[in-house]
């Protein structure tokens, strides 16, 4: 008799800033697609990775921080995201960072209580806690506190215990056919890839000197021949922050235009010509309109 049923389900990923809820869903997806940096919440959007494996299909669902008390629009809209994408999961995968269990911590665990989903804890980074001992009566007293469908402890960098969790993912989706076709890794265009490649970038390049103040948005996209012209305009807050992203006879620009078009290359399989553009547009991400025209649509 064959087993010809399938399993679907959805997965939020969820954690504070910089916990590795990005590395953990670039290792679940076996291919760099959701975006990783240093820096706290370089993932603004929300984006789905697609892992299709055995007769298991699971969608997983990366969110931006949740962030309270921020004045800005931006963060608003994270917020805003944050909650309605936890709302019908089938499991959420809430990330903290080894024993450091902080208040924005306490907050991420009560929006999963009020969304009522089953939460799975990972506790990342194993691989730089000094005393592993301490791994065991840590874990146990975080079950304490809630009633946690599985616990965790994993390095998302290192690659350690992640195929248990894997196999825990997967046992956990409900039985259901495929809401996307087999070969699909991302609902995202590749459009919307592009300019988070060119995103990463500006961030490894600036760090803290031009801090979430850009937004990207590609303006062309298209195949002629065996080559893909990508043209991409940078928008900035200020003209200071012109200069130094473009830097010193624009190198800087130079550099970041380089290796986002690597990025392209290995992710689209194609030769790509990369042309990018700096704009000065003031203000933009307090401004909720100008958030909906680069695409930070609030469904
Ligand atoms: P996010 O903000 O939660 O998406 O976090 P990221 O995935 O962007 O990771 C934030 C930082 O933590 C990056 O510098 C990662 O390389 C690092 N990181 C993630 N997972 C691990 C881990 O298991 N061990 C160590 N040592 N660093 C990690
Ligand atoms: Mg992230």
């Amino acid at each position: 008799m064959s087993e010809n049923k399938t399993h679907c389900g959805y997965v939020a990923i969820v954690g504070r800033p910089n916990v590795g809820k990005s590395t953990l869903l670039n290792y679940l997806l076996h291919q760099k697609i959701s975006i990783t940096s240093r820096k706290p919440q370089t993932t603004r959007h929300q984006v789905t990775g697609i892992l299709t494996e055995g007769s298991v299909q699971v969608v997983f669902v990366d969110t931006p921080g949740m962030h309270s008390d921020q004045p800005k629009a931006l963060n608003r809209y994270m917020n805003r995201t944050a909650s309605s994408a936890i709302a019908h999961v089938d499991l959420a995968l809430m990330v903290v960072d080894r024993d450091r269990w902080t208040e924005e911590d306490d907050r991420v665990l009560e929006v999963l209580k009020a969304a009522q989903v089953p939460v799975a804890l990972v506790i990342n980074k194993i691989d730089m806690l000094e005393d592993q001992g301490l791994l065991l009566p840590w874990a146990e007293s975080l079950q304490a506190r809630f009633d946690f469908a599985g616990i965790f402890p994993v390095s998302a960098l290192r690659r350690a215990n992640l195929t248990l969790l894997e196999e825990f993912v997967c046992g956990r989706m409900p039985e259901a056919p495929y809401l996307f076709p087999e070969d699909q890794v991302t609902d995202r265009s590749q459009r919307f890839m592009a300019s988070e490649f060119i995103r990463e970038k500006i961030i490894r390049q600036l760090g803290d000197e031009l801090p979430y103040a850009t937004a990207v948005e590609i303006e062309g996209f298209r195949q002629e021949g065996r080559v893909l012209h990508i043209d991409a305009l940078i928008f900035v807050e200020r003209a200071g922050q012109k200069k130094i992203l473009i830097g010193q006879a624009g190198s800087r620009l130079r550099t970041i235009g380089t290796e986002a078009r690597k990025d392209m290359e290995t992710a689209f399989d194609s030769k790509v010509m990369l042309k990018l553009w700096v704009k000065v547009k003031s203000g933009w991400s307090d401004d909720i309109r100008a958030l909906r025209s680069l695409g930070f649509e609030d469904s």
